[in-house]
């Protein structure tokens, strides 16, 4: 099938032309004809990335009655991300039709400039729930001609518990408006929305009910949960031109992987709920221009993000539930492009897996993790293959070469590429040659590291050694250091809640192998102590100990801020020897 049999009109066919669409996806062919002969209400499960937008879109367009300026169509959907993106996408189709208004009103941006759009007068608006509902509670926007009502991602709206909201602005539309509601599942609260508000909808499934795309392979590796962030180095680094999501459970997970990633050499960036919008804006720019690789994102921030092309989706977390792993896999493998889901999980949570895989209705490939050998193989035949390519000239260089020639003439072709190699690949792969191999078979687990970077428990003890305090400073000590890659800035933002409403002040860091003594002021080494004892931290899967080093005195203070809850040195030391199973910090 082809647009042009759709009764679309010729500015609309122009307009989706010169976004390069040829042929209507499966809901686009399924979808826009039934809008357009029908005003039944109606469910549509569809995934993601399937082409949701142009579906109910270009009937709304081609239906606007361009005469009257009221708005005429309500698109809701869970995120700003994806309201400006829906936005967007409608301007673009109807771009060859002029005097048609298009609005995204959404949260955390100005509302002014909003409310003065809509007095201009505007056909079409798309909105974010909650931002929906404070226009309409200060009278400003006028409901009186919608005739269509879009819920968009339903169940992302649902499960981001914007309920309330969407009861409050439905009942402000005419109960003869067409809805029309869109979800990649049917749970049971969008099912009671759609009983509440939907009249005898008419039902269209896009491939099976709750089924993730076809073209998504799913992946699981399993390791230590120490290992789990040199796990995902090694899938990144296997993966020359990975353009992807990392999924962290909680917005500290996020930050720290993408720091740590940052501090690795990869472009990374974290999208979280803690960002301000600008920062999130300039963010998610950067990831669309593809300036960064790897987007490190809460479930929450990535909601409704539309980006194409993405090679990878990784759970660094596993979630619990099918849905949330359904929307993240649904990043990828859109419109017709293949993609891998891939899961690293430690092995108790094999569970988790089990269960996804019931509902997925496929298993997932259990891969083991990606070898030193593998890494270096993938690397230089990319680099053969970018190498083999032909590039566009460049004048500048051309009139260098000679220049260059002359230098190297005296090489072989083997010597050049072998140097060409090192110069590309040399510093990524000598990581690895200086890495353990990671296993959770200990048979495979043959360490490669130099013997010298792996010092006995005494070694590591006598290494520290106690210095001359900075004065008003006392010196405490954590169970993680340089073998769990803690930074001093990870430190910092370990710390940070510990002190509510200060910025935490840290004197000296010493990062040992598997313990960190660091400085403090003494008026805050008892809230922190007492802290990390009440609240259940982990680092690098590590729950985390803080205690007073060694030859570190309590402050002789009276104050609340003297009595210490946490355990002390020695009780520490046997529970670094035994991690409990505590819960991560949220
Ligand atoms: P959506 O599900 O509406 O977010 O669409 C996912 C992506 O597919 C968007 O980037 C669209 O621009 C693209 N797309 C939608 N329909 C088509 C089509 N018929 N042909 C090619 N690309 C499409």
């Amino acid at each position: 099938m082809k647009f042009n049999e759709l009764n679309l009109n010729p500015e609309l066919l122009a307009g989706i032309e010169k976004l390069g669409f040829e042929t209507p996806t499966d809901v686009q062919s399924e979808v826009i004809p039934f809008l357009l002969e029908n005003k039944t209400d109606l469910i549509a499960l569809a995934q993601t990335g399937t082409g949701k937008t142009a579906a109910f879109g270009l009937p709304i367009l081609q239906q606007i009655d361009m005469s009257n300026r009221q708005i005429q169509a309500l698109i809701l959907c869970p995120t700003r991300e994806l309201c400006v993106q829906i936005a967007r996408d409608l301007k673009s189709f109807c771009s060859e039709m002029n005097a048609l208004k298009v609005l995204a009103v959404y949260g955390g941006a100005d509302i002014k400039p909003q409310l003065a759009e809509l007095a201009r007068g505007v056909q079409i608006v798309v909105a974010t729930p909650g931002r929906m509902l404070d226009i309409l509670d200060r009278r400003r926007a006028d409901f009186s001609a919608v005739n269509r009502v879009v819920l968009d991602e339903a169940d992302e709206m649902l499960n981001m518990g914007f309920e309330p909201e969407l009861q409050g602005i439905l009942s402000k539309v005419s109960q003869d408006a067409q809805t029309l509601l869109f979800s990649a599942t049917m749970p049971r609260q969008v099912a009671k929305i759609a009983s509440n508000y939907m009249e005898n909808p008419h039902e269209i499934t896009i491939g099976a009910r709750n089924a993730p795309t076809a073209q998504v392979s799913h992946e699981v590796m399993v390791v230590h949960a120490k290992d789990r962030y040199n796990a995902l180095r090694r899938v990144v680094d296997v993966s020359p031109g990975i353009y992807g999501i990392i999924f962290c459970r909680t917005k500290m997970d996020t930050q720290l992987v993408a720091d740590r990633l940052g501090k690795d050499g990869y472009t990374a960036e974290a999208l979280h709920g803690d960002l301000y919008q600008e920062e999130r804006d300039l963010v998610m720019k950067k990831f669309r221009n593809r300036q960064i690789q790897l987007l490190v994102a809460t479930d929450v921030a990535a909601r409704g993000l539309d980006i194409n092309d993405l090679t990878h989706v990784i759970h660094y977390a596993i979630p619990d539930d099918f849905n949330t792993y359904n929307h993240r896999s649904g990043r990828t493998g859109r419109a017709g492009k293949t993609g891998s889901s891939v899961a690293i999980i430690h092995m108790r949570e094999h569970y988790k897996i089990e269960r996804i895989e019931k509902s997925l209705g496929k298993s997932f490939d259990q891969k083991p993790i990606p070898t030193a050998a593998e890494i270096s193989s993938v690397r230089l035949q990319n680099l053969s293959q970018r190498l083999s390519i032909q590039e566009p000239t460049c004048e500048l260089v051309e009139n260098n070469l000679e220049d260059m020639y002359s230098v190297l003439q005296e090489l072989s072709k083997e010597e050049l590429i072998r140097r060409i190699a090192v110069l590309d690949q040399g510093e990524t792969l000598q990581h690895y040659q200086d890495s353990p191999e990671l296993s959770t078979d200990p048979e495979k687990q043959k360490t490669k590291a130099n013997p010298t970077t792996h010092r006995s428990a005494k070694e590591v003890r006598d290494a520290h050694v106690p210095r001359t305090m900075t004065t008003g400073m006392i010196e405490l000590v954590v169970n993680v250091g340089t073998r769990n890659d803690l930074t001093a800035e990870q430190l910092k933002t370990l710390l940070t809640p510990s002190v509510p409403g200060a910025q935490v002040e840290i004197g000296r860091v010493n990062i040992v192998e598997m313990q960190t003594y660091f400085e403090v002021p003494y008026t805050d080494s008892a809230d922190i102590v007492n802290h990390f004892a009440k609240h259940n931290t982990e680092f690098a899967g590590r729950p985390l100990n803080v205690a007073l080093a060694g030859n570190a005195k309590p402050p002789e203070s009276t104050s609340r801020k003297s009595s210490y809850r946490g355990k002390d040195n020695k009780q520490q030391r046997q529970n670094n020897q035994r991690p409990a199973g505590r819960k991560k910090y949220n």
